[in-house]
C-alpha cells in the first residue's frame, strides 16, 4: 500500500516539476521576442526622420503609422522606433492605399 502512495506522490511530483519548467521556459522566449521585436526598429537617424512633412508625404498617411490616442498625439511606427509625430516623414515613408 506504502509503495502505491509514493508511486502516486512521485507521479505528481514529477508532473509539477515538468509543469514548473515548462513556465520558466515559455518566460525567457517570451521575453526574448519582445528584446528582438523591439530591437528591430530604425533608429531616427538611419531613417532621416523629421518632425514635419516631406511635401503631402506625413506620417500619419503612411501605412506603417499607429496612432495615438487622439489624431494629434504621438504615435508609433511599425519601422521605427520612438514616439513619431503625424505630420512626420522619414525615407521609410510608404502611401496607405
Ligand atoms: S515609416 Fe517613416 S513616414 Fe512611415 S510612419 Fe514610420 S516614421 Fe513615419
Amino acid at each position: 500500500m506504502d509503495k502505491i502512495i509514493d508511486k502516486k506522490r512521485s507521479r505528481r511530483s514529477f508532473l509539477k516539476g515538468v509543469a514548473l519548467l515548462s513556465g520558466l521556459a515559455a518566460v525567457p522566449v517570451s521575453f526574448v521576442s519582445q528584446q528582438a521585436y523591439a530591437a528591430a526598429k530604425a533608429s531616427k537617424a538611419s531613417m532621416q526622420y523629421v518632425d514635419h512633412p516631406n511635401g503631402k508625404k506625413d506620417c500619419v498617411s503612411c501605412i506603417q503609422f499607429i496612432p495615438g490616442k487622439t489624431a494629434k498625439a504621438d504615435g508609433l511606427c511599425k519601422v521605427v522606433e520612438g514616439a513619431i509625430k503625424p505630420e512626420g516623414y522619414c525615407i521609410a515613408f510608404a502611401p496607405k492605399a
